[in-house]
């Protein structure tokens, strides 16, 4: 079996196309564009990538963005102080902190002060806890992607073992809940899982969130089953590569995403939907 490679960059791509016309159309109706904030503390070379990737983003499909950028020394009071504003702030539908944040700074206490209506990361208490009875405001944006990549692969999970390898905060537990919430057996694997084949050869959808090169190997897999690599690991020779060993899994599986141009793309397609969701509900209110 050779497996059908699902094209995240296609679905992104998509998906970014039709905000633009969500934005055209809100415009022309009230007037309003969306408005995402993004809070950058510090120097991170790699946040400051993530950041300039999210601004070019919005600037393509028309959402008007704002950099608050903060020192490295800044106090938490401060940031909280920056979120009040924006929180309050009506042509801001959403706010985003680029994580990690400085030691003095602590990170539970930045993310549960943001307005959850504004919170298109997802990662307020209430949209985390909405998760668990599909109430969530913003779901997360990876686990959403991944969600929205099946959809778009026709993909009904009700009923089906997935088996999700990674249990973070911001992908592993969130995308167990959300396709949990839609009726498939849910199983999560971490690093203190013992036999993990044990796990990864029952599941007819596979999701892996590891961050660790080569993890799945073919004999882990279920001939036949759907495999989505949320991995993005840097190999010492510059290779970006998943945590699936693509060319031996996909002999095997029948879908797979591959690594870069699979989920990757996806999670910013999502703040983007999360950001024009909230324009357009605070058009609706
Ligand atoms: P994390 O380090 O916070 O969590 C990793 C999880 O994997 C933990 O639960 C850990 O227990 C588990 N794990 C580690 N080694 C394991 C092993 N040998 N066997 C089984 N489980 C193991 O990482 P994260 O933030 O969830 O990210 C995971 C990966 O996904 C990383 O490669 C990251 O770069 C990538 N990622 C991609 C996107 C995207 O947009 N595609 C977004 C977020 C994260």
């Amino acid at each position: 079996m050779t497996a059908h490679i699902i094209d995240g960059k296609a679905v992104a791509a998509k998906i970014r196309g039709e905000q633009k016309e969500r934005i055209l159309r809100m415009q022309a109706a009230h007037g309003v564009t969306p408005g995402l904030a993004v809070i950058l503390v510090g120097e991170d070379p790699a946040s400051q990538v993530y950041v300039r990737n999210k601004i070019t983003a919005c600037r393509e499909v028309g959402i008007r963005s704002e950099l608050i950028k903060l020192p490295a020394t800044a106090s938490q009071a401060e940031v909280l102080k920056r979120i009040d504003e924006l929180n309050a702030d009506k042509g801001i539908h959403g706010i985003l902190v680029q994580l990690p944040l400085p030691k003095q700074v602590d990170v539970h206490a930045v993310l549960e002060h943001i307005d959850f209506h504004k919170d298109v990361d997802g990662f307020h208490l209430y949209n985390v806890g909405g998760l668990i009875t599909g109430h969530t405001v913003f779901p997360p944006c990876t686990p959403y992607g991944v969600q929205k990549l099946l959809e778009h692969e026709k993909i009904n999970v009700e009923g089906l073992n997935v088996v999700v390898v990674g249990a973070s905060n911001i992908v592993g537990k969130p995308m167990a809940l959300m396709l949990m919430q839609q009726d498939a057996t849910v199983c999560i694997c971490h690093k203190k899982t013992r036999d993990l084949a044990q796990f990864t050869t029952l599941a007819d959808i596979l999701v892996v969130a590891a961050g660790v090169p080569g993890l799945i190997q073919p004999q882990m897999v279920k001939p036949g089953a759907v495999v989505i690599d949320v991995g993005i690991n840097r190999l010492p020779d510059g290779r970006i590569v998943g945590d699936v060993d693509f060319e031996g899994v996909s002999k095997k599986a029948s879908a797979i995403t591959p690594v870069p141009g699979g989920v990757g793309p996806m999670t910013i397609a999502m703040l983007l939907f999360n950001t024009v969701e909230s324009a357009e509900r605070s058009v609706a209110a």
